[in-house]
C-alpha cells in the first residue's frame, strides 16, 4: 500500500504532463495498456519494480524492446515525476490537477546542499503540519454548529412556583429548574444538599475536588465566573485581557452536576438550615429574597478592602474584582488621553499623570509595577514624549519596607528595582485623608519615635486603595448571630474548618472569610476544667502531657510554638514544684496566642482549604451507605478525617519585568528569567486549558503589538 501511492502518482502525473486525459485508478493497473504491454513482454510487474518500469516505458514510448528495470531512487519518492531544478533547490511538479506543487529535492541536491535540503524539508513539513492542523480545526469547528431543538423538557412544578416557608415566609428553592431534565440530574435526587456560597479560589477548589455524584451541589455567587485574582494587576493596564482570567462557574460545576444561582447570601437560619439569598428580579432592576435549604453549607465569600477608617475613600479605586480592574483601566487610559490634549493646562496634566498607590503589599506593588511598565513601554512609544516624562507613580507604605511579609532581601530588591523604574516609594507613611485631587499623608521618622509626624500632600489624578482585608457583610452577619466569635476580620473556624458556634458538621468556612481559631486564652478555663483531672487546682506533668496532645489537635497553628513538652513545662513552672498554676498556664497561653498568627489571606490558603474540604466530604460520601444502613445520620468529622494543615509553597510577586520568589526564608529575585518563571507558575495554576491558551496569546500579543491602548 505504502509503495503503491508514488506509483499511482507517477503514472498519473506522467500521463498528465504528456497531455493524456485517461487517468485510471490503481486497481485497474494490471488491465491497463501499459501493464498489458509490459506483461506481453514477459516483464514482471511486482509492486517494487512497477514504478520504474512504467517510468521507463512512458519516458521512451518507442524503445519498448529493452525495458531496463531499475529500482526507484530514494530521494524522489515523495512525488515521483520528472524534476525541474529550481534556483531554490525545490523541484516543481506537475500534479494531477495541473497545479504546481513542490517536491523534496533529489538526492544529488541533498548531497550537495545538505543544510538547504534539511531546511526545505523542515519548511515543507511545517507547511504540511499547518495545513493538516487547520483542516482538523475547521473540520471540528464545522461539527460544533448544531440546530438541536428541545421540547417538552420535564420540570418539577415546584421549581416554577416555589412554596413559601422559613421564619420570613420566603420562597423556598427546594428544587431546581433542571432537576428532572435527564437521568443524570434525576439521579441526584435525595443526595445531601451541599450549598457553597462564593465562586472564588476556595469554592472552586472545593468543587473541583468533589466526586461527581456525591452531593447535590448548589453554588451561590453574585458573579457568574471565577476570577484569577493574581493577574488582575496585569489586566488593569492591558498586559492581559480580563476575559483571559475568568472561567464561567456553570462550566466548573457541570462536572458535579451542580446548580448555579446568581445571588448574594444575606442571612442564615441555622436551626432550619436555610440560607437567605438575595437574587435579582425585574430584569435586574430590583431584588428579592428567597431561602436555599442545605445539609452542609460552605462559606467561601472572600473579603472586602479594609478602609482603616480613612476619610475620602470614595475618591479611590479598589482592586478586588474584574469590574475593579476594568474601571481602573478606563481611568488610566482616560487620564492619559486628557493629559495628551493641548487644551489641558500643565498643572492639570501633572496631576492627571500622578498615580498614587496606597499600600505596599503584593497587590499594590504589582499594580505599580504594571503601571510603570506600561508607561515605559507603550506610553513612551505612542503618546507625546512629554507625558512619559511627567508620569509619576508613588507607593505609600505604612511600614519601613514594601512587601514587608516577604524576606528583607526581597523587599530591598523590590525597592531598588522601583527606584530604577522611577516608582517613588514613601515608607513609614500613613494616609490621613483622600481628597478628589490629592492624598494627605503623615510620615513618621523611624529613628525618632517621639518626633511629631510630618504631614504632606501628594497631588493625584488616580488613587488605588489596597491596604488589607475586612469582612464581607454576610461574614459580619454570621459573626453577629453566633456565640464566641471575637475576630475582627473573619469568622473563626476550628481546624476542621467548622464554624465555631454553629451546629457541628453543618457550617464550614474557608479562605479570606475564615480564620482558624488560635485564641488559647479564651479557652483557658474550659481547658483547665478538662485537664485538671484530680481537681487539685494545679496541672501536674501527666495532666500537662494530655493537655498538649489536645492543644496540638485543636490548635494546629499554636502547636508549632509548643516546643518540647518537658521543656515547656519546666520553663513555665516558675516555682519548680513540678506543677503548673492557673497563672503559669495563662502566661504560657498568652505567649502562644501572640506567636500563632492566622494563615495569610491568599489564594494559596483558600485553595488548599477548598481541596481539604473536598477530600473530607468525599470520604464521608463514600461511607454514606454504611452509615445509612446503621441508621447513623451524620458522622463527626474528627472521627474519619485529619485536621487541616497548610503547606506553604512560597510567595511570588511581579515587580516590573522581574519577579521575586520567597519560600521559608529562602528567596530568589531576578530579571526576565524570574518573570518567565512567575508567568509559568500562574499559567499552570489556571483552572482550564481555555484560559491557558488565552493567557498565552495575550502575552504573545503584548510582545508583538504592545498593549491595547483604546479606552472603552
Ligand atoms: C489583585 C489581587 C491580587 C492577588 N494576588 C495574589 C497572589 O498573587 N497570590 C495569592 O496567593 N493570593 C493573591 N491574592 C489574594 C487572593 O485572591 C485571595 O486570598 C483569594 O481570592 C481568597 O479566596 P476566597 O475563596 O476566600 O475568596 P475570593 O476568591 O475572593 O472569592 C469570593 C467569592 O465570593 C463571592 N461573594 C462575595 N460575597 C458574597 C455573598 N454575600 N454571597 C455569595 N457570594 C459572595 C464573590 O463574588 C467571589 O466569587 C490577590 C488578591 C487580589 C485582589
Amino acid at each position: 500500500m505504502f509503495r503503491q501511492r508514488p506509483l499511482t502518482t507517477s503514472i498519473m502525473s506522467t500521463m498528465s504532463s504528456r497531455g493524456s486525459t485517461t487517468l485510471r485508478p490503481i486497481t485497474n493497473r494490471v488491465s491497463s495498456p501499459i501493464f498489458k504491454s509490459l506483461n506481453s513482454r514477459g516483464i514482471t510487474t511486482s509492486p517494487t519494480l512497477r514504478s520504474s518500469s512504467i517510468k521507463d516505458s512512458t519516458r521512451s514510448k518507442s524503445s519498448t524492446s529493452s525495458a531496463s528495470i531499475q529500482r526507484p531512487k530514494l530521494g524522489s519518492a515523495f512525488f515521483l515525476s520528472h524534476h525541474r531544478p529550481s534556483p531554490f533547490g525545490l523541484s516543481s511538479t506537475s500534479s494531477l490537477l495541473g497545479r504546481r506543487a513542490f517536491s523534496i529535492p533529489p538526492k544529488s541536491f541533498t548531497l550537495k546542499y545538505p543544510f538547504l535540503s534539511l531546511l526545505t524539508r523542515l519548511v515543507l513539513s511545517s507547511v504540511l503540519g499547518i495545513f493538516v492542523l487547520t483542516s482538523v480545526i475547521l473540520f471540528h469547528d464545522a461539527f460544533t454548529y448544531s440546530e438541536r431543538h428541545v421540547d417538552r423538557v420535564p420540570c418539577n412544578p415546584l421549581s416554577l412556583e416555589p412554596r413559601r416557608g422559613g421564619k420570613k415566609n420566603l420562597p423556598l428553592l427546594e428544587v431546581n429548574l433542571d432537576d428532572e431534565e435527564d437521568d443524570g440530574k434525576r439521579s441526584m435526587k435525595g443526595k445531601p444538599r451541599l450549598v457553597v456560597i462564593g465562586g472564588g479560589w476556595g469554592a472552586v477548589a472545593l468543587i473541583q475536588s468533589l466526586p461527581p455524584q456525591a452531593y447535590n451541589v448548589t453554588l451561590i455567587s453574585p458573579q457568574t465566573y471565577f476570577a484569577f485574582t493574581p493577574l488582575l494587576p496585569s489586566a488593569c493596564v492591558g498586559t492581559v485581557e480580563v476575559r483571559s482570567l475568568v472561567e464561567p462557574l456553570r462550566k466548573l460545576i457541570a462536572r458535579v452536576r451542580g446548580h448555579y444561582l446568581m445571588g448574594s447570601a444575606m442571612d442564615l437560619d441555622m436551626a432550619e438550615r436555610l440560607v437567605e439569598v438575595e437574587v435579582p428580579k425585574d430584569g435586574g432592576e430590583g431584588t428579592m429574597r428567597c431561602y436555599v435549604p442545605y445539609d452542609k453549607l460552605v462559606i467561601a465569600i472572600g473579603s472586602t478592602t479594609n478602609n482603616h477608617g480613612v476619610k475620602g475613600l470614595e475618591h479611590c479605586y479598589q482592586l478586588k474584582t474584574v469590574p475593579d480592574a476594568q474601571n481602573i483601566r478606563r481611568k488610566v487610559m482616560a487620564n492619559l488621553e486628557l493629559a495628551a490634549l493641548p487644551t489641558t493646562t500643565p498643572a492639570e496634566r501633572k496631576r492627571l499623570l500622578s498615580f498614587v498607590v496606597c499600600g505596599g503589599g503584593p497587590t499594590g506593588v504589582e499594580f505599580a509595577a504594571e503601571l510603570a511598565d506600561m508607561m515605559a513601554e507603550d506610553v513612551l512609544k505612542y503618546y507625546p514624549k512629554l507625558l512619559a516624562n511627567e508620569v509619576k507613580v508613588t507607593v505609600i507604605q505604612s511600614r519601613d519596607h514594601i512587601l514587608n511579609t516577604y524576606s528583607e532581601k526581597i523587599s530591598q530588591y523590590a525597592e531598588k528595582r522601583f527606584a530604577r523604574n522611577d516608582v517613588d516609594v514613601v515608607i513609614n507613611a500613613r494616609v490621613q485623608e483622600v481628597q478628589q485631587d490629592k492624598v494627605v499623608i503623615s510620615i513618621k521618622d523611624p529613628k525618632d519615635k517621639d518626633a511629631k509626624a510630618k504631614t504632606e500632600e501628594i497631588e493625584a489624578g488616580f488613587v488605588l486603595w489596597s491596604t488589607g482585608i475586612a469582612m464581607q457583610p454576610f461574614t459580619k452577619r454570621l459573626v453577629e448571630i453566633l456565640p464566641n466569635q471575637y475576630h475582627s476580620k473573619a469568622v473563626e473556624v476550628d481546624n476542621y474548618l467548622r464554624v465555631e458556634g454553629a451546629p457541628l458538621g453543618t457550617v464550614y468556612a474557608l479562605g479570606d472569610a475564615a480564620t482558624v481559631h488560635t485564641n488559647l486564652v479564651n479557652d483557658l478555663y474550659s481547658l483547665w476544667d478538662k485537664f485538671d483531672v484530680n481537681k487539685d487546682n494545679t496541672i501536674d506533668y501527666e495532666e500537662w502531657q494530655e493537655m498538649v496532645k489536645y492543644i496540638k489537635k485543636k490548635y494546629p497553628l499554636a502547636s508549632k510554638y509548643l516546643g518540647k513538652i518537658k521543656d515547656m513545662f519546666d520553663e513555665y513552672d516558675k516555682d519548680k514544684d513540678q506543677k503548673l498554676t492557673l497563672n503559669e498556664v495563662a502566661e504560657m497561653f498568652i505567649n502562644l496566642t501572640t506567636k500563632a498568627t492566622s494563615y495569610p489571606a491568599t489564594a494559596q490558603v483558600a485553595s488548599q482549604q477548598g481541596k481539604y474540604l473536598g477530600a473530607m466530604f468525599s470520604k464521608l460520601a463514600k461511607q454514606r451507605n454504611t452509615l445509612e444502613a446503621n441508621g447513623i445520620k451524620d458522622l463527626d468529622d474528627e472521627t474519619y478525617h485529619h485536621p487541616f494543615e497548610y503547606m506553604h509553597l512560597g510567595s511570588l510577586a511581579y515587580i516590573g519585568n522581574s519577579a521575586v520568589f520567597d519560600y521559608e526564608g529562602w528567596s530568589l529575585a531576578g530579571g526576565l528569567l524570574a518573570m518567565y518563571a512567575w508567568r509559568s507558575i500562574y499559567w499552570s495554576e489556571q483552572t482550564s486549558m481555555r484560559t491557558r491558551m488565552l493567557l498565552m496569546l495575550d502575552w504573545v500579543k503584548r510582545g508583538i503589538f504592545g498593549r491595547d491602548l483604546s479606552k472603552f
